[in-house]
């Protein structure tokens, strides 16, 4: 087990004392937003930055609702070694004529608004007058689960991935990397093929288990399903091998070269992302696409279950040492979301909040632990079907309508994107513990929309305010 080096503990230290000082007079608050690729991140921001700016119905933003924000706007974001998030033209392509939606994350990136509001108390007017500089952070949740390696050596992860790899139902997908993994030798001399070989297999091993046919959820390295800018890099040259627990690797041999490539991703990738991003948020909102999940199945629902935890416990790295509890940020807020609810009728959403209650359960211990407040809410950023009662044979069924996106598919209808149709996708169950334990297989099925046709600048959304009001409320008081 690797320990956080005094260096570490110095950097996270020195970020947390430069945040604090710019935050005293001039309050900011980091936002970050994260999720599993497709969990619905993109959407989520271009939504609430255009709800936010422009306006929406909002009347559970109790500051919104009073009337005590004065202006919100887009700024110069403070980090500048990061790209902007591209509102813009997300927005763009939400609203245009033929609307679609936005690329999804691939990479980190940052966006600052502006919040002047109206005060509660004397002290915050005499002392900033009422401005909030709202830092949103938009991460893949794939890097997240890169945090543990920090405290695992190259043999640790090693051993971990290729248990983990071993077991079904990501076994039947492990196969030809396993099968190539049988033929390696760590004290081999070091191959440059050999390495290169290994980390495509286990690249597509990775891959095949994130397919949406088999929805697992992601196993690290992060970058190697999401690499940013690093595609290609020797940094991700790499693969777990056979190695005993406290194996020496020989100088030269394929397991040093394996070993360098781990530890170089450690120091070059996670650890910057997390001194220089992750461990400088004050609020977190965590995008969790259940509906996905279940449409795949319980398996899959497990997963997702397990995956969760494995986020949580990396928001305790570095939030238990004495230098980081004094001058490191520490995250005070978590929301997780259930996202896309809007392809449900309204009946199933307190439903499908209580199944991620339960999903997160675990996971909600440990934030509970590190002192930080969490809460779950089933959310859509943006609404793209409107509800309607159909009935059928005799019976009255509570359905969505909405532009099914083309391709999609129900029994034996494909659709093309420009017909409506009415969608009835099954009641999630009252007891959530249902969609853990199979009951439910082949029972629903969610189909994709196209965002919905807008006025000009207005988005719908579901339960939109109530996050805003969970994440930032308490700071405009
Ligand atoms: P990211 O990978 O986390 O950035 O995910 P995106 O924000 O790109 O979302 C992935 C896909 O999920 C989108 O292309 C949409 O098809 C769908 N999606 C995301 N948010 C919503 C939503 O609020 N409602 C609906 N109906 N679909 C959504």
């Amino acid at each position: 087990m690797k320990r956080q080096g005094i260096g570490d503990q110095t950097r996270l230290a020195a970020g947390g004392l430069k945040d604090f000082a710019q935050g005293l007079f001039r309050p900011r608050l980091r936002l970050g937003v994260t999720g599993l690729s497709r969990s619905g991140k993109t959407v989520f921001i271009t939504a609430l930055v255009n709800a936010l700016i422009n306006g929406a119905r909002m009347p559970l933003f109790e500051a919104y609702a009073r009337g005590r924000i004065k202006r919100i706007y887009l700024e110069p974001q403070p980090d500048d070694d990061i790209p902007r998030f591209a509102f813009e033209q997300n927005l763009a392509l939400l609203t245009a004529s033929d609307r679609a939606w936005p690329s999804s994350t691939r990479s980190i990136s940052q966006l600052r608004l502006t919040i002047e509001y109206e005060p509660r108390g004397m002290i915050a007017r005499n002392l900033h007058g009422g401005t909030l500089h709202l830092d949103i952070v938009d991460y893949p949740g794939e890097w997240l689960l890169d945090l543990p390696l920090m405290n695992l050596t190259y043999q640790e992860w090693s051993a971990a991935t290729i248990a983990s790899a071993e077991v079904e139902p990501k076994a039947g997908h492990a196969a030809e990397w396993l099968l190539h993994l049988s033929t390696l030798n760590s004290d081999a001399p070091a191959d440059e093929l050999a390495a290169v070989k290994s980390a495509e297999l286990f690249t597509s091993f990775l891959a095949r288990c994130r397919s949406e046919d088999i929805g697992m959820s992601a196993l690290p390295p992060g970058r190697f399903l999401m690499p940013g800018d690093l595609a290609g890099s020797p940094l991700l040259s790499f693969g777990p091998l056979r190695v005993g627990a406290d194996q020496q690797l020989q100088p030269g041999s394929l397991g040093a070269l394996m070993q360098r490539r781990y530890d170089s991703y450690v120091t070059k990738i996670v650890k910057p992302f997390f001194f220089g991003h992750f461990a400088r948020l004050d609020r977190q909102i965590v995008l969790v696409d259940v509906l996905s999940a279940l449409n795949v199945g319980s398996t899959a629902v497990t997963d997702l279950k397990s995956a969760l935890t494995d986020v949580m416990s990396c928001f305790r790295q570095g939030a238990n040492t004495a230098i980081t509890s004094l001058f490191g940020r520490r995250i005070e807020r978590i929301l997780f979301a259930a996202t896309k609810a809007d392809q449900l009728h309204h009946t199933s959403h307190d439903r499908l909040e209580n199944i991620l209650r339960l999903l997160v359960a675990d996971a909600a211990s440990k934030a509970e632990f590190l002192g930080a407040e969490y809460d779950v809410a089933a959310i859509a950023a943006v609404r793209a079907t409107r509800e309607a009662r159909v009935t059928q044979r005799g019976e009255a069924l509570e359905c969505i309508v909405g532009h099914p996106q083309k391709g999609e598919q129900i029994d034996k209808t494909i659709f093309d994107g420009d017909t409506e149709a009415a969608v009835f996708p099954g009641d999630l169950p009252a007891n959530p513990q249902e969609a853990l334990d199979g009951g439910l297989e082949g029972q629903l099925k969610f189909v994709r929309f196209r965002p919905p046709v807008s006025e000009v600048g207005r988005l719908p959304h579901i339960r939109l305010d109530r996050v805003v009001e969970y994440l930032i409320g308490d700071s405009l008081s």
